[in-house]
């Protein structure tokens, strides 16, 4: 696919400019469209959905989920790091949300690359990151061990309803993970 100059230019905000571009002015089209909703803050539905940032997963889409619903907090894996316990637990304590729901999905980056990462890293700049990879081999297996951490987090508030799914993104379904198994 193209994106040359020759291309008939029949929206301007997909030929012109940089991506950013692009994005501010599909903003202006949405604003000009938006009404203030008056919402509140605090999620309707009193979910945190945390999910992998995968540009095929459409969590609002494939959740059903509206404007308003929930607290979306996405990173390489949906990995439940320490900043996204930070997140949940403002989440919990200062938005009033009770329950936690996991994403991974099928075909995950962080299932092709390892822990190795980081050394190749320090050799290329000269710094091994402070962070782990958090690559994993086994999507359910992660998914498992991700519920457990958020589940014996003593930083949140409510622990009881936290589920884990796996999103197929060749079929659009979730399939739920057993924390058992
Ligand atoms: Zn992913």
């Amino acid at each position: 696919m193209s994106t040359s100059a020759y291309q008939p230019a029949t929206d301007s905000a997909r030929t012109g400019g940089t991506v950013t571009d692009r994005l501010v002015e599909a903003n202006q089209r949405y604003a000009a469209e938006f009404r203030d909703p008056g919402m509140d803050a605090r999620p309707v539905l009193k979910v945190a959905v945390v999910a992998c940032m995968d540009a095929r997963l459409d969590l609002h889409a494939a959740l059903g989920l509206e404007l308003g619903d929930c607290h979306t907090i996405r990173n390489a894996g949906g990995v439940v790091t320490d900043d996204v316990i930070r997140s949940l637990t403002i989440s919990q304590r200062a938005l009033g949300t009770r329950s936690v729901i996991l994403v991974h999905h099928t075909g995950c980056g962080l299932e092709t690359i390892t822990e190795e990462f980081r050394i190749e890293l320090e050799e290329e700049v000269g710094q091994r990151p402070a962070w782990a990879v958090e690559a994993f081999r086994d999507v359910d297996q992660d998914v498992r061990q991700s519920m457990q951490r958020v589940r014996t987090s003593p930083f949140l508030l409510h622990a009881d309803d936290v589920r884990g799914f796996v999103f197929d993104v060749t079929t659009g379904l979730l399939r739920e993970i057993d924390p058992a198994e």
